[in-house]
């Protein structure tokens, strides 16, 4: 057996790294709620064929990246890669179509093999949002907004730029992709070999590509602009109209295009430089075809999903913990006594650990390593009294006082 550290690309999660993904996580959720979004937890796998259809045949995630076995039975499992998929097929077997349009959020793992680095991991999470039913621009602003509002709370929006851009509907990514098969079959010789495997599968895709070869043939390419049709101007015009409207800035960013077969109209990423190559923290856009490629109803959605890891590092400072009382029972009486004592002061909103061994002053040291604040010393005169001593361990000073007297001593003290 080898060492026991943890698999490649995954890590064990606690104390400050533990605190900085918690703080995302709640900032993600209230927000999200004050959008009306409601919680839905997917399975972490799903039969393969959730994510390899939607996701594309040719795209990374599927062809190198999915965690993929046939289990016991001899189905064909995967981890899931990305929220989306999983989602949209959860709104088809739940037969959500019946009350449109959904807001739907989720967080928690998810998997793909990839090279790991700062900020890269072969298990990661993601807090993801989907607005499903809806196909008006102005729910891509909200969309945008609420990410931009979760970045707000939390402190971060100056480390991130947003950037938009618009794929149009199906007809310009047809005139699109015929321009740019001509454009990059031209210089097919230049292309890395993924690339030009891509000029068959998905020539959208070279745009995307993180080669250093190909980024130069990408630098000039034709701009999807020029084929985009008169509705998806007007629809992206209401977009970027919608962000001023709730002062949300954005850069225009010709070059976006996200990895995916399933994005219509807009597609944004937050990006920032002070994570190195692992800049993008939130990515979405819209896809309209996704559930009805699925085998579900045509219904429209909206939805981007966030990297855990990549905002818990752009915290400024972890977020601090509740400093704890730590009460102190010397003997069994006060033991017993104790438990009922802590229970009333955890019900007044401290948070209280019990330290039952050692003497005192062992408990003493212990309590100030744990970041405590206070001790409550409980010993047989005290008992027997109905009193407790309070100690303020960061002025060093005590004071007894009557037992029904100590959640008031400390609130007023905290
Ligand atoms: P990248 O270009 O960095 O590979 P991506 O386009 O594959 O990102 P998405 O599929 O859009 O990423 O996933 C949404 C978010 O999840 C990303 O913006 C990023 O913050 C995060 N993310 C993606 N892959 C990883 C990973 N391997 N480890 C940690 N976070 C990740
Ligand atoms: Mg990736």
């Amino acid at each position: 057996m080898g060492k026991l550290q943890p698999a490649r690309g995954t890590r064990d999660i606690f104390g400050e790294d533990a605190r900085r993904m918690e703080a995302v996580t709640a900032a993600f959720e209230a927000t999200a709620r004050t959008y009306g979004f409601q919680l839905l937890a997917t399975p972490i796998f799903e039969f393969t064929e959730v994510f390899a259809r939607p996701l594309g045949e040719s795209s990374d995630i599927v062809t190198k990246e999915m965690y993929s076995f046939s289990d016991r039975g001899g189905e064909a499992i995967t981890l899931r890669p990305e929220f989306t998929a999983g989602v949209a097929r959860a709104f088809i077997s739940a037969g959500m179509q019946q009350s449109l349009p959904v807001r739907l959020m989720s967080h928690g793992p998810v998997f793909r093999y990839e090279r790991p680095q700062k900020g890269r991991y072969r298990q990661f999470h993601q807090i993801n949002a989907e607005f499903i039913g809806s196909e008006t621009p102005e729910t891509d602003v909200e969309m945008i907004t609420m990410a931009w509002r979760v970045l707000e709370s939390l402190d971060i929006v100056d480390k991130v730029t947003l950037h938009l851009n618009t794929l149009g509907d199906r007809e310009s990514r047809t005139v699109y992709r015929d321009r740019l098969v001509t454009y990059f079959g031209a210089h097919k010789a230049a292309l890395s070999q993924d690339s030009q495997r891509r000029l068959d599968t998905n020539p959208m895709r070279i745009l995307d590509s993180k080669d250093e070869g190909d980024r130069v043939v990408v630098e000039k390419a034709p701009p999807l602009d020029e084929s985009l049709t008169q509705a998806s101007l007007d629809f992206y015009a209401r977009v970027e109209d919608g962000l001023r409207a709730c002062d949300v800035p954005f850069t225009r960013d010709t070059r976006l295009v996200r990895g995916l077969d399933y994005y219509t109209h807009t597609a944004f990423e937050f990006i920032t430089d002070a994570l190195g190559a692992q800049g993008t923290v939130i990515g979405g856009g819209r896809y309209d075809g996704l559930i009805e490629q699925l085998g579900g109803p045509s219904v429209p959605g909206m939805g981007w999903a966030g990297g855990l890891e990549r905002l818990a590092l752009l915290l400024d400072a972890a977020p601090s913990v509740q400093r704890p009382v730590v009460i102190m029972p010397m003997g069994d009486a006060a033991v017993r006594a104790a438990l009922s004592l802590a229970e009333d002061l955890r019900a007044a909103g401290h948070t209280v650990i019990a330290d039952r061994s050692g003497n005192l002053k062992k408990r003493l040291t212990r309590a100030a390593k744990a970041g405590a604040n206070h001790a409550v010393i409980l010993g047989e005169d005290e008992l027997a009294a109905d009193r407790v001593t309070l100690r303020n361990l960061d002025a060093g000073d005590q004071e007894s006082l009557p037992r029904k007297a100590l959640t008031d001593r400390l609130a007023a003290w905290s």
